[in-house]
């Protein structure tokens, strides 16, 4: 099996493995018994909570672990809801996770204002509409850091700078960014940052949030005081230990995966740029997240490319992770301009450092193979195209 589809999920990495194991055998006690097993999970707990914080240049005090970003996501936007209620007004962008743009709705059914500010169309939000929608009534503002459908990576410290302006507090949704781009909460500004384990090789069901000392959003559970009196609920010892050596790792070695990465997304761009009728989503490369490309190839389904890819021992994602088992176009593709042929026919291709050149080499192969079996029995309307995206070659402009 070749897997393309690390923005989804990705493999544990051995010594992630390695340092959760005797938190499943031995040492199993919950940390909050006080005899000499339960200490000692408790300060295993607490030696992962000075490393996380320490790595994303936090204090120990301003991390809780959560189950995952989709639960640190709903903690940070509908705690601050909950803890600034006079104020009513939200900001959000159009390409955010579906955690993020869900728990908004929700807000939204409440009576809340939301805003979902526009991108261009390479996925940018601009500040400028970041300025013009904010005001006195907004409590948050939740920006994606980087995407994980077409990679776009957000300026995260101007759009909190212009938010603090306000006095509102600045959420983001960090899950794409920790481990693979530099994230230093200080340099970023942010209030609030929600990340997980699976993404950079730890364990899934695990992740965390950042809340900046002088922000304090409400519990949404009730029970025991775990976390701050912030998550209550026994922690998970094994994932929580496992979620800060992947983070350990994937900090350590960010630099050399991303240089590690480069000329085999590079290879794959050129190879799928030969491809007819072929654009990338987002920007290019060298601007993206490490490891992502989005390519829509016109007049078939990316669902069908998937299927037949799939087929064929190698698993990648088509338009949208999260909606890829409904017919509607992901909310990220129709953002930055698609229209539903498009981005239905989008294909996200992520990448890992366990990833090499020779599968790159083999999912060209096959992708142009597949390509050219599903156009030769599909109906083919280039006219339908030639006046949009599939007219301007591959790289994407603004
Ligand atoms: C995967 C992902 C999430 C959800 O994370 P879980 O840990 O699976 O809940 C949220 N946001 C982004 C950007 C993601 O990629």
């Amino acid at each position: 099996m070749i897997y393309f589809d690390n923005n989804d999920t990705t493999q544990l990495h051995p010594d992630v493995l390695e340092a959760m194991l005797p938190f499943f055998k031995e040492k199993y006690a919950n940390p909050a018994s006080l005899h000499n097993m339960g200490l000692e999970a408790d300060s295993a707990v607490d030696e992962a909570r000075e490393k996380v914080a320490g790595l994303i240049g936090a204090k120990p005090k301003e991390l809780i672990f959560t189950s995952g970003a989709t639960e640190s996501n709903n903690l940070a936007i509908m705690g601050s809801a909950r803890a600034r209620s006079k104020r009513k007004h939200l900001i959000i962008s159009a390409v955010e996770h579906a955690s993020v743009l869900n728990i908004a709705k929700r807000l939204e059914g409440e009576g809340y204002r939301v805003t979902k500010l526009p991108v261009d169309g390479l996925g940018y939000v601009s500040p400028d509409s970041l300025r013009d929608a904010i005001d006195e009534d907004t409590f948050l503002v939740s920006i994606i850091h980087a995407n994980h459908e077409i990679g776009v990576i957000q300026d995260i410290k101007t759009l909190a700078d212009i938010t603090h302006e306000r006095g509102a507090w600045f959420h983001t949704d960090a899950a794409q960014a920790l481990g693979k781009i530099p994230f230093i909460v200080g340099d970023l500004g942010v209030d609030f940052a929600s990340f997980n384990g699976h993404k950079l090789h730890g364990p899934k069901g695990v992740g965390g949030l950042f809340i900046n000392r002088k922000t304090r959003p409400r519990r949404l559970m009730e029970g025991a005081p775990q976390e701050f009196e912030l998550r209550p609920g026994t922690e998970n010892v094994p994932g929580i230990i496992g979620f800060a050596k992947a983070i350990e790792i994937a900090v350590r070695d960010r630099e050399e995966v991303a240089a590690y990465l480069k000329p085999l997304v590079k290879r794959l761009a050129d190879g799928l740029s030969a491809i007819p009728h072929t654009f990338l989503n987002g920007p290019p490369p060298e601007e993206r997240l490490p490891g992502n490309l989005n390519v829509t190839m016109l007049y078939i389904e990316g669902e069908a490319i998937l299927m037949h890819l799939s087929n064929r021992e190698i698993c990648v994602s088509s338009g949208s992770a999260c909606s890829s088992k409904s017919l509607t176009p992901s909310p990220v593709l129709t953002a930055i301009g698609l229209i539903h042929e498009e981005a239905h026919g989008a294909i996200r291709f992520s990448l890992s450092r366990f990833n090499t050149i020779e599968e790159v080499e083999e999912v060209i192969k096959k992708t142009v193979d597949v390509v050219e079996l599903l156009r030769s029995m599909t109906a083919f309307i280039p006219e339908l195209h030639s006046e949009r995206q599939g007219g301007k070659g591959f790289y994407r402009e603004r």
